[in-house]
């Protein structure tokens, strides 16, 4: 099958490799459609830590064609929507409700038994966050698919696995923003939309939208935002200025920069709270007075996957997108082919999408 792998930092090509059947625990998925993310790009980069050469894709739609032993979740025929972290549903984490932080097993590159089903001249190609879907077919956990309603296009449900989930849950779930209240958003790509999108679904009532791109704060306000900033402009002084110098309740930064982090953490009013979304680089550093968040009772707090309970949270953002309150189509800026896939990410560092999707025909 054909399948996008990265060789080594900086480096990735679309192959041929080899997929063994499903092992006990697991199931094959035929892909439909494999969402383009900015971690694939941080494996590629070397942002995020992996082994190569790795099969990239962790957001995903498809049809299970065949299940291992002991798979009792889906059927073959099943539509699924696959998530990036698998859930145990009997790990320290699982059991307190807090499945997105589930420690099953290691994300080495491998399944959970500890070897790769992807392999190349006979040498093990290992697999992105135990899915590898950026492929034809992805040999996966069957504690990291949950399967969908089939009246759902696969394209809109990809989406669903990562991107979508992680905004619209660090809105809804994460800092269950209150109705009523004020929220910015530092970022407009794919996940900034998604926070803007589950901001509004929580009955937010002013959404400012910061991004260098007017057109991204544009877009934005497609998807709720109700204000927008200055392109470049000093965004802290002009939220101050429209909330009477009180600042917002609900600061999200969803691009993992320092420098805008200190921005959101300040532009929080007395008591609110900062939600940490985007990933920045392990070797950087944001700096915070120790005796700002004592005296001013603000919250700084991280957001993993929109702290999503898959078998619960996906089939419920995939009613909001049934009853039109969450627009999964308006995020898909443009479609790829797997063959494609070296466009994709090039139009990914360029920011021109809302989402990418690879359409496997
Ligand atoms: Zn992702
Ligand atoms: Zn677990």
């Amino acid at each position: 099958m054909k399948a996008v792998v990265a060789d080594a930092q900086d480096s990735y090509s679309v192959v041929d490799v080899d997929l063994a059947p499903p092992k006990t625990g697991e199931v094959l998925v035929r892909m439909a459609a494999t969402g383009v993310c900015h971690s694939d790009l941080s494996i590629i980069n070397g942002t995020i830590p992996s082994p190569f050469p790795t099969v990239l894709g962790h957001e995903g739609a498809g049809v299970v064609e065949e299940v291992g032993e002991g798979v009792t979740n889906v059927s073959p025929g099943d539509h699924v929507i696959l998530s990036f972290i698998p859930h145990c549903g009997e790990c320290f984490h699982c059991v307190r409700d807090e499945p997105y932080l589930c420690i099953v097993a290691k994300q080495d590159g491998n399944l959970l038994d500890g070897t790769t089903r992807v392999s190349r001249n006979g040498e093990p190609v290992f697999v992105m966050s135990f899915l590898g879907n950026m492929a034809e077919y992805a040999v996966a956990p069957s504690i990291s698919v949950v399967p969908m309603a089939k009246d759902v296009p696969f394209q809109a449900a990809a989406l669903i696995g990562c991107g979508v989930t992680t905004g619209v849950g660090a809105a809804v779930k994460t800092a269950a923003v209150r109705p009523g209240s004020t929220v910015a958003v530092w970022g407009c790509g794919g996940v900034g939309l998604s926070v803007v999108q589950g901001a509004r679904i929580a009955g937010a009532s002013r959404i400012v939208a910061v991004d260098l791109s007017a057109e991204k704060m544009e877009m934005a306000r497609r998807f709720g935002a109700t204000d927008s900033v200055t392109p470049g402009g000093d965004a802290v002084r002009e939220i101050f200025e429209m909330t009477g110098r009180i600042g917002i309740d609900y600061a999200f930064e969803v691009i993992g920069n320092p420098r805008t982090i200190e921005q959101c953490i300040k532009v929080v009013r007395r008591g609110g709270t900062a939600v940490l979304v985007g990933v920045g680089g392990a070797k950087e550093r944001f700096s915070v007075s120790s005796l700002v968040l004592p005296l001013t009772g603000k919250s700084v707090i991280g957001c993993m996957y929109g702290s999503v309970n898959t078998k619960v949270d996906f089939p419920l953002y995939l009613d909001l997108y049934r009853r039109g309150r969450l627009d999964l189509d308006g995020m898909i800026t443009r479609t790829y082919t797997l063959d494609e896939a070296p466009r994709a990410f090039e139009d990914l560092e360029k920011g021109v999408n809302a989402r990418g999707v690879i359409v496997h025909g």
